[in-house]
């Protein structure tokens, strides 16, 4: 792979839509969108607002139908930029019979090449991504041993381990614990640091809006995209859940299919 030039990626899209069935209506349908290299972006919208859709086209695991999409200057896919991808927890078999280290280790193999045995320092960037998340000390168990926020963390070391460009993660704080989303939070506030650029898509839009510095707001098309204060606005609110916005007694701003709500705590909030 070649290294980077040492600037953070950027990520451009110009009029992209991706169809799944060219007879149904587009996934995600001409959006333009330009994220500037090293800004962490929170990523949201309804259920089947093409959220996942967007990050397999980033990837390269879908094709785009039409417009273009660059991560870096490259196409998705392209084996120039390093993009890691952390899935959601129901893509992944957990029962596949490997160790802790050993899935960790896979996000090596990028920069590797499979043929090329891991070596010293290979093993050395395993194990400081494990510290990163806490999870060192759990290296030797079976991945399908762990808690759901336990493999949640071991995905997000597998991820570092790539020493990535762009980091890509797909609800990683739905159905985890508190202290995995913490470790999250902590990291992605490291990693800002550094540089490396990151998407999270979440369906907590308290979360988006205070740790976040760009929200992007999707329903198959690109309602907004900018600072949490410019992006949730009542309107677009509303035109990207149609005002099913309902706060929970925690104060957590959630979307709730069943009980309607105005939006308007999470704009004052912001
Ligand atoms: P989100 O991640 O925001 O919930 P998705 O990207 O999963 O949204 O889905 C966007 C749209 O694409 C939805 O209408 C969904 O039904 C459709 N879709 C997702 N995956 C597939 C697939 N493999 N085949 C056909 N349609 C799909």
């Amino acid at each position: 792979m070649r290294e980077q030039d040492g600037a953070p990626a950027d990520v451009a899209l110009e009029h992209v839509t991706v169809c799944y069935d060219r007879r149904a209506a587009p996934a995600l349908d001409d959006i333009s969108v330009h994220i500037a290299g090293g800004a962490h972006v929170a990523v949201v919208g309804p259920n089947g607002a093409g959220k996942s859709t967007l990050f397999k086209a980033l990837v390269g695991l879908l094709p785009v139908s039409q417009g273009r999409a660059r991560v870096h200057g490259a196409s998705p896919g392209a084996n120039t930029v390093c993009v890691a991808y952390v899935p959601q927890r129901e893509e992944v078999d957990w029962h596949f019979p490997v160790t802790v280290f050993d899935v960790v280790m896979m996000g090596r193999y990028g920069r590797l090449g499979w043929l090329k045995p891991a070596g010293h320092a290979d093993r050395e960037i395993v194990w400081r991504s494990l510290e990163q998340v806490g999870m060192a000390g759990l290296a030797r168990r079976s991945i399908g041993d762990l808690s759901g926020g336990q493999q949640q963390r071991v995905f997000l070391a597998r991820a570092l381990a790539q020493q990535p460009h762009l980091l890509i993660m797909d609800e990683p704080f739905t159905g985890v614990d508190a202290t995995t989303q913490q470790v999250i939070l902590d990291l992605l506030h490291h990693l800002k640091q550094t540089g490396m650029t990151a998407l999270i898509s979440t369906h907590d839009l308290r979360l988006a809006a205070t740790r976040f510095e760009r929200v992007m707001l999707l329903n198959r098309r690109l309602v907004a995209y900018g600072a949490p204060a410019e992006v949730f606005t009542p309107a677009a609110l509303a035109d990207a859940f149609g005002g099913q916005m309902l706060m929970t007694p925690d104060g957590a701003w959630v979307v709730d299919q069943c009980c309607p709500a105005p939006a308007h705590r999470l704009v004052e909030e912001v």
